[in-house]
């Protein structure tokens, strides 16, 4: 099956997380503009009543506390958090770590997993270093062990929280291979060492560098599993729900750019008129669609196919093709509002900047590609486009 059709109650849900985002967020985005700033109060309590209408920490089992929900389900309501700004979506469909809670010890999930389902805090993942963003093969965090302890030394970049996570999950090289330690904020030798301005603030979520010196963590804080292929799963959702997302943004965009350009009078006629203005909407909307196709296509693929590189693969595919058609859109978008459009009261503006990051983080465009023309290599195109 290419794509198949969302059931019943997901449709539902999706149609709940879309009615809340366009009643609860949007006004907030409209004052974060105005102010020029989040206002935390504010978004702690979106998340809180994101979490009382039910969209938080679906993704988990339900022995977990979620609804194991498939990813074709998360996929379609990470659509509709894509359509919020400033981030402000990841408090609207908040995920739980699935991806930890399936290597980490039942110690470890009790005493860090659980309270990021109950709401508690959030966690950090740290992977990136200055010397190693796409090639995580040449990390320097090292951890050695020293008694029942290990000890890390390194530097990380980039690591995302809103506000002060309550647990990092740190990549290090231990013993020859790579490994995932979870570490307390607080653990000494762990320091906030700065905290950067990006592009798309003001935003939800912050990526600070942090900095580990002798920092110690016992070894019962030491994931069990292979890190790099914990760490590999986590940025192969991140993907998926990245191309979700900006499908979301995409929609919002091409809907506002044709209703302004129905209103919009230039020259006696609206602007809709001229085909400046409605073919670029009408690629916008064409290269949408076929994003959506790739990314629900993707998701169910993650859900029911059992080579997980060729899963890999329509992911790839999914987040290349969505990201760069969302930065697409955006730019037109931007140019068919005009002047307005570069004020960032207009949420295409703001889509304009946030968007870029979609290209770069969990992999960037160019590291898609190589995965995708290293698997066509191998495997020929076929098992890529469902072509059997
Ligand atoms: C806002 C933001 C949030 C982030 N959040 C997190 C987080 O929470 N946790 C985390 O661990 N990381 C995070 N990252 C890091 C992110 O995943 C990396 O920035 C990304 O993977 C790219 O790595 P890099 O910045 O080191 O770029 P580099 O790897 O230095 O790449 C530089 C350029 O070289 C290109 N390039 C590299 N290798 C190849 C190749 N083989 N072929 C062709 N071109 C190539 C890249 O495409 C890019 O254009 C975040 C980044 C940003 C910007």
């Amino acid at each position: 099956m290419i794509v198949p059709e969302l059931p019943d109650d997901i449709r539902a849900l999706k149609e709940a997380v879309g009615a809340f985002v366009e009643r609860e967020v949007y006004p907030l985005e409209a004052r974060i503009a105005e102010r020029g700033s989040i206002d935390w109060d504010e978004a702690a309590d979106l998340r809180r009543r994101a979490r009382e209408a039910g969209f938080a920490m679906l993704n988990m089992p339900a022995e977990a506390g979620g609804r194991d929900l498939s990813m074709l389900g998360q996929v379609a309501l990470e659509e509709e958090s894509g359509k919020a700004t400033n981030g402000l979506g990841f408090a609207v469909v908040d995920r739980g770590p699935r991806e930890l809670y399936e290597i980490a010890t039942p110690e470890q999930i009790e005493r860090y997993v659980a309270p990021i389902v109950r709401g508690e805090y959030r966690e950090a993942w740290a992977l990136t270093e200055p010397g190693a963003g796409s090639d995580l093969s040449g990390l320097q965090a090292t951890a050695v062990r020293d008694g029942d302890e290990w000890v890390l030394n390194g530097e990380k970049w980039f690591v995302t929280s809103e506000g002060p996570p309550g647990v990092y999950i740190v990549l290090a090289v231990a013993e020859g291979e790579q490994a995932l330690f979870l570490v307390d904020p607080d653990a000494p030798g762990l320091e906030i060492r700065r905290t950067p301005g990006f592009l798309h603030d003001p935003y939800l979520d912050h990526h600070p560098e942090i900095v580990f010196t002798d920092c110690r963590v016992p070894e019962a804080n030491r994931v069990p599993a292979s890190g790099d292929e914990g760490a590999k799963e986590w940025i192969l959702v991140e993907r998926l729900f990245i191309a979700a997302r900006c499908c979301g943004a995409a929609l919002r965009l091409v809907d506002s750019t044709a209703e302004w350009a129905q209103e919009r009078e230039a020259f006696g006629s609206p602007i809709a008129e001229y085909q400046g203005i409605s073919f670029p909407l009408a690629d916008s909307l064409t290269e949408l669609h076929a994003a959506r196709l790739l990314t629900y296509h993707a998701a169910h693929a993650f859900d029911v196919l059992e080579d997980r590189k060729v899963v890999h693969g329509k992911v790839s595919m999914a987040k290349l093709f969505a990201s760069e058609m969302a930065g697409r859109v955006a730019d037109r978008a931007v140019q068919a509002l005009g002047g307005r459009g570069y004020m960032t009261e207009n949420p295409a503006a703001r889509f304009y900047r946030e968007l870029r990051v979609d290209r770069i983080w969990e992999g960037t465009s160019e590291i898609q590609r190589s995965i995708l023309s290293r698997g066509v290599f191998k495997r020929g195109a076929a098992p890529y486009l469902g072509w059997d």
